[in-house]
């Protein structure tokens, strides 16, 4: 049975109107009783819900509950990783370590919503709703402003001034939220207001929905998006489960108008903690013309210290993936700080000797490369 057929049959409509976004949005999944008519939940998602209000609003598609269920079927223990990312857990009670504004976004906010930490680039969050609400959101202190925030004309109208009024900014990212979440005349306008900006040279979104969503990648949203070119993309994929073929219908809608794709994973327990896992995602990505940018090591937000790794782990991952798949394939693994992304390597400087530069190669053997002895 096609993912389709399964989802329609879950949900008791007809493919099309499943596969309507306004019908995805309409019946998105938002409390403990809605999501036991289609799960199990273990006594640790239960306390979870039941704590819904300490901790992290709750909000699942009906896309991708149906994507959970289908995976669970053929695996639970791949399941897992789907799971994890979006239904409440106990712990997140618990965990009360962390920060809620990681990056200092509110204290870097000349206006509101508008992110400005490098010089030439700004963040421009208009939206507040997502298709999905991730667990390890680092945006979760937003959970608490009021819906009336979403797209609000007045925040958009100031935020744009502010751009206008800074010749500096030449790029701007459109984030939230989900800026993705909201209709196309909603975003054609946005897009029309920043592009009226003469020192606007690139402007970037930044969303979930073709891994939460697809449906709403349309033909008419890719005409919207392709009258302001350069626009470029950067979508979230944390697991290969969640590359669908409606998933990747919706990157091949994009990628057809023009846009480059990036994806930003974030390394996480149980959903891509291991080699094969990210091997497995990039892989299909790369196919999918999306070209994996960055592995992000999570902050530690208060409610997700139970989804954190060692970060060695991620540093061992990124170091086994290199040679054995494409160098396209191969997130930069970075944590992000109020100064900017710092990058973690692996170093395969082991040193010097004399006249020869000392490396540690792919296969964990030293290799000795003659230094140039001075500029030429
Ligand atoms: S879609 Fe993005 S902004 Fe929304 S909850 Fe998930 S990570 Fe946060």
């Amino acid at each position: 049975m096609s993912f389709t057929q399964f989802a329609s049959q879950m949900f008791g409509v007809d493919k099309s109107k499943f596969k309507s976004w306004l019908w995805q949005m309409n019946n998105q999944i938002r409390d403990k009783k809605s999501c036991e008519k289609y799960f199990k939940l273990s006594p640790d998602e239960q306390e979870g819900f039941d704590k819904l209000n300490e901790i992290f609003n709750f909000g699942c598609s009906p896309y991708y509950a149906a994507l959970i269920k289908k995976v669970e079927k053929e695996s639970p223990k791949r399941a897992k990783s789907l799971r994890s990312q979006v239904l409440p857990h106990i712990q997140e009670a618990f965990d009360n370590e962390g920060v809620k504004d990681p990056l200092d976004e509110v204290l870097h906010s000349p206006v509101k919503e508008v992110v400005h930490l490098y010089p030439d680039r700004v963040a421009f969050c208009v939206a507040m709703l997502c298709s999905v609400y991730c667990r390890f959101c680092y945006r979760k202190r937003r959970d608490d402003e009021h819906i009336g925030l979403h797209y609000n004309r007045k925040i958009i109208a100031n935020g744009v001034k502010y751009i206008a009024e800074t010749p500096a900014i030449k790029d701007v990212l459109i984030t939230g939220g989900d800026p993705f979440v909201a209709s196309d005349e909603a975003i054609d306008y946005l897009l029309s207001q920043l592009r009226a900006i003469p020192h606007v040279e690139i402007i970037r979104f930044g969303t979930r929905v073709p891994v939460t969503m697809p449906y709403r990648i349309t033909d008419d949203l890719c005409s919207v998006l392709k009258k302001y070119h350069p626009i470029w993309l950067n979508t979230h994929f944390n697991c290969v489960e969640e590359l669908t073929d409606d998933a990747c219908s919706s990157l091949k809608l994009l990628a057809d108008a023009g846009i480059p794709i990036g994806n930003q994973s974030v390394l996480l327990k149980d959903v891509n903690d291991s080699y094969d896992a990210m091997k497995a995602l990039c892989s299909k990505l790369i196919v999918n013309r999306v070209r994996p940018y960055y592995l992000f090591y999570p902050h530690l937000i208060a409610g997700t210290k139970h989804l954190r790794v060692p970060y060695k782990l991620g540093l061992d991952i990124i170091r086994k993936l290199r040679g054995k798949i494409s160098g396209y394939a191969i997130p930069t693994y970075v944590i992000d700080t109020p100064s900017g992304k710092v990058p973690l390597y692996h170093n395969h400087i082991l040193g010097e000797d004399k006249e020869d530069l000392l490396l540690e190669d792919l296969n964990q053997e030293i290799w000795r490369e003659k230094k140039a002895l001075k500029l030429s």
